[in-house]
C-alpha cells in the first residue's frame, strides 16, 4: 500500500477497515513535513514510513495528533521527529499509561475490540507515550509554502478533538470529530455536532478528511451531517 496524492503537497496512506487503522496524512512543506496522526502501532508507523520513503520523501519532522484514541496514538512511541497534541489528549493518554501498568489491560482490550486484537496479534503490551509538545487552543506551523492551522474543536466524538486546516490547499482534516462517542455507548451529542457542523461550514475548504473514510467534498460532508441533525428534511 503506497501513498495517495490528494493535492500538490498533501499525501496520505489510506485507512484500513480490516484493522480499523485510520488514514495517516503527510504534508510536504519546503522546510518541514508534518504527519497527521501517529497511527495504531509501531507496525502502522512502519508501513506509513515505508510508503513515505518509497516516494523519496523525508520522514515527518512533526506529527500532530487528532485525538487520544488508540488507533491514532498508540504508534506515537515509534515516530521520528516531534509529536504535538492537545493538553487533553495527553491527559487521556496519561490515564491509558496508568491502566497499561496492569499487565492484563491489553488482554481486556483485545477481548472487547476485534480490530485491536488483529493489530496487536502476538503482542502482549502497549508502549503508550505522551506528546513532546502540547497546546491548549490552537497553533500554526509554517511548513514552507504550506501552513497547518491546528485547533481544538467541539465534537461529539471526544473532548480533545483537534482539526488541521491547510488554507493553501483548502483541505480540512477532522480526525473522527463527526462520529459519535464510542467510549460512552455510541452517544451522539447533537448540540456538539451542530456546533462542529457550523465550524466546518465557516472554513474555506473544498475537501474534508475523516480518518476512516475516503476524502469527501465539503458540501457532500455537510449534506450528510445535516441529514443526521435534521433527519426529516431532504
Ligand atoms: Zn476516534
Amino acid at each position: 500500500m503506497g501513498l495517495h496524492q490528494l493535492t500538490s503537497r498533501i499525501y496520505f496512506l489510506e485507512h484500513d477497515p480490516e484493522v480499523d487503522r485510520p488514514m495517516l496524512a503527510y504534508l510536504k512543506g519546503d522546510t518541514f513535513s508534518l504527519a497527521i496522526d501517529a497511527g495504531y502501532s509501531a507496525s502502522h508507523v512502519r508501513d506509513f514510513y515505508e510508503a513515505i520513503e518509497s516516494e523519496h520523501f523525508r520522514k515527518p519532522d512533526f506529527t500532530v495528533i487528532t485525538h487520544w484514541h488508540y488507533d491514532h496514538t498508540f504508534g506515537m512511541h515509534a515516530i521520528s521527529g516531534v509529536s504535538i497534541a492537545h493538553d487533553k489528549t495527553n491527559e487521556f493518554l496519561k490515564e491509558q499509561q496508568e491502566r497499561e501498568k496492569d499487565p492484563g489491560y491489553i488482554a481486556v482490550l483485545k477481548k472487547e475490540d476485534v480490530h485491536l486484537r488483529k493489530e496487536y496479534c502476538g503482542q502482549d503490551k502497549f508502549h503508550i507515550v505522551l506528546s513532546d509538545v502540547t497546546f491548549s487552543d490552537n497553533m500554526t506551523l509554517n511548513l514552507g509554502g504550506i501552513t497547518a492551522r491546528i485547533f481544538h474543536t467541539v465534537s461529539p466524538h471526544s473532548e480533545d478533538s483537534v482539526c488541521i486546516y491547510v488554507p493553501e490547499e483548502k483541505v480540512l482534516f477532522l480526525g473522527d470529530a463527526t462520529s459519535e462517542d464510542f467510549f460512552h455507548g455510541g452517544y451522539m451529542d447533537r448540540d456538539r455536532l451542530r456546533s462542529l457542523t457550523q465550524m466546518i461550514r465557516s472554513v474555506d475548504c473544498d475537501c474534508c478528511i475523516l480518518s476512516h473514510c475516503q476524502p469527501l467534498g465539503k458540501e457532500e460532508l455537510l449534506a450528510y451531517l445535516d441529514s443526521i441533525l435534521d433527519p426529516t428534511e431532504g
